[in-house]
């Protein structure tokens, strides 16, 4: 088709005709809020880099689990800063430890809200990695039992989707034949499977208090130059029993978002990360951008990229624009 025939313009003349032949449809359906639980009570502390976002206690994260659910948002995603740091992240997958018992508290309190958790170390290993260390090299195999442990306490206190951020090797089975074995057939796994070795996660760092003492976290996460490794990761979690597969970060990777919903047709979940949010909110800050077009772009973006579930820092402002 050709101009004069075909004028693109005749179907953006106004909004109705625009609404009508859009293709994209954001929706608070499409969003997981993550949240941080800590230690304490009462305890509520704005992280520095990332405004408008928490690390609180368990008696606060109930509330804001609340006020979540009441803005429509169907899920949230647990991180955990516990106590007492240890070589083996011990409180990780202690079954008092501090997400199990913030998993207890909200599904006592709060009805009809998915409650995800991240099973990693990272936040509970005194050395900062996603897994055990000797002699500074970052061991698989045997943290993956580890991980098969966290995923299962967090099962038993009432998680409803454990969700590996590790990228361990063989992690995804491992944890699949643990829930298995205990009863727990029916706990989906949304995996981070193609979970590149991001700079855009520092602010997250500070949030969840999770920084590296030593090295960095490319012997595990994946090099950012690749795409085709990307496939092959997606494909091995999904043969390992994964039910939703993710990609890690979103907006430098909706070209892998893209390919992996493409290639799989799984359910394809998108992290919208803590460096992404962060920079919209400095720039928002300073009056350079429209907070409220911009996030609204990017999260569309990633939907139409191919993502069905998008894991934001922007939900909750993005569940009221939404609403309006
Ligand atoms: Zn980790």
């Amino acid at each position: 088709m050709q101009f004069p025939a075909y004028r693109p313009r005749r179907l953006r003349k106004n909004e109705n005709l625009r609404r009508m032949v859009r293709e994209t449809d954001l929706s608070v359906d499409d969003f997981i809020y993550p949240l941080f639980v800590t230690p304490g009570e009462g305890f509520k502390k704005e992280i520095s880099s990332m405004p408008g976002n928490y690390q609180m206690s368990i008696d606060l994260i109930v509330e804001e689990a609340k006020e979540v659910k009441d803005l429509g948002i169907p899920a949230i995603l647990l991180f955990g800063i516990p106590e007492v740091k240890d070589e083996a992240g011990s409180e990780a997958y202690a079954e008092d430890g501090i997400v199990q018992r913030a998993i207890r508290a909200i599904k006592k309190e709060v009805s009809n809200l998915l409650v995800v958790t991240d099973v990693c170390l990272c936040e509970y290993t005194s050395h900062g990695h996603c897994g055990i260390v000797r002699n500074g090299e970052i061991l698989n195999d045997i943290t993956l039992e580890l991980l098969a442990k966290e995923a299962l306490t967090h099962a038993e206190a009432g998680a409803d989707i454990v969700a590996p951020s590790d990228m361990m090797d063989g992690r995804v089975a491992a944890i699949r034949s643990n829930l298995d074995e205990n009863g727990f057939q029916d706990i989906p796994i949304m995996a981070y499977s193609a979970k590149q070795a991001s700079a855009f996660y520092g602010p997250f760092r500070e949030a969840a208090e999770s920084t590296p003492q030593f090295g960095d976290r490319r012997s595990y996460q994946m090099d950012a130059a690749n795409s085709l490794e990307a496939i092959r990761e997606v494909a091995l979690d999904i043969e390992e029993g994964a039910d939703i597969v993710m990609v890690k970060p979103a907006l430098s990777c909706l070209d892998l978002i893209h390919v992996v919903k493409q290639e799989f047709g799984y359910p394809t979940a998108a992290y919208n990360v803590s460096g992404e949010f962060s920079m919209v909110k400095a720039a928002a800050e300073r009056g350079w951008i429209d907070e409220r077009r911009v996030v609204l772009e990017i999260l569309t973006g990633i939907k139409r990229a191919g993502a069905d579930i998008i894991i934001t820092y922007h939900a909750k402002d993005a569940a009221r624009w939404l609403g309006e």
